[in-house]
């Protein structure tokens, strides 16, 4: 039953909210009915994702008014969530994390995509990550288990969530932070080279003075990063491996986790090359 999911949702620190239903031939709950075009996913409350709660009082009282409703969790506080909605979406982020998916909570999605929980990035969300990978994070929500679809399927658990969540593996958060901003379209590169190098030097940097416990994480995630140069043919590959080797030593990183991280990093970054239009003028 709905209620008992979403208290137990609740319970955890997770806003919930009342969601419309599709009824057994596909149409919404809603005044549209069969002519709405997110049948059994948009919130029942007129302020919509404002106001979700975790107030088992208040909750109980929706489903009082809508017993049947689907569950809806706000994203961005207890969780974000990969929205992975195709096959393509799924090869492509295992091809991202170089097979190593973390396993945390998985939930089938009535559409037969899947959800990823892991701890919150932060960020909002991203539509479009990957090509069938979309992203929701902060002022985001999904749908959880036991919510209906409007195709009749239910969504359910692959993996139950129990303690703790996963971190985004630094190739994904790299994804989701998107490309530093003199990188972006609307800012052009007027010299892509000399970006680069200081690149380099913001990442090496930041290497040599990680704190225990970060260390890690921030080495990958520095690799992953310049790596995107080296796969844009922007950064040289043994000098970018020669720089964050010195700066994980620096660090106090031992010499076979340095060498692991880096190539981990760097592979899955080379794969995601910056697209920069060089300019012929500058
Ligand atoms: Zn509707």
């Amino acid at each position: 039953m709905s209620l008992t999911a979403a208290l137990a949702y609740a319970r955890h620190g997770i806003p919930v909210l009342p969601v419309h239903t599709p009824d057994q031939g596909g149409a919404c709950s809603c005044l549209r009915g069969a002519r709405c075009d997110r049948p059994g996913k948009h919130p029942r409350l007129r302020h919509g994702l404002s106001e979700a709660s975790t107030d088992p009082r208040q909750i109980t009282l929706w489903w009082f008014h809508w017993p049947r409703a689907n569950v809806g969790l706000r994203t961005g506080v207890v969780m974000d969530v990969a929205d992975i909605d195709s096959a393509e979406g799924w090869h492509g982020l295992r091809h991202l994390l170089a097979d190593d998916v973390p396993a945390g909570p998985w939930v089938r999605t009535g559409g037969g995509g899947r959800h990823l929980w892991f701890r919150p990035t932060g960020f909002g969300n991203r539509v479009g990550l990957l090509p069938g990978l979309d992203w929701r994070g902060a002022g985001g929500y999904v749908l959880a288990p036991p919510s209906k679809h409007a195709t009749g399927a239910d969504y359910t658990w692959l993996r139950r969530p129990s303690a703790g969540l996963p971190v985004s593996p630094a190739p994904l958060l790299a994804l989701i932070e998107g490309p530093p901003p003199a990188l972006r379209d609307d800012h052009p590169i007027t010299h892509p080279d000399r970006y680069a190098e200081a690149a380099l030097d913001a990442e090496a940097d930041r290497v040599a003075r990680a704190p225990v416990g970060t260390r890690n994480d921030t080495l990958n995630r520095a690799a992953f990063v310049l790596g995107r140069f080296v796969g844009a043919g922007l950064l040289d590959a043994a000098t970018v491996r020669w720089e964050l080797t010195a700066a994980a030593r620096h660090a106090g990183l031992g010499t076979a986790e340095i060498k692991g991280t880096i190539r981990s990093g760097m592979t899955a970054g080379r794969r995601q090359p910056f697209e920069h239009r060089p300019r012929s003028a500058a």
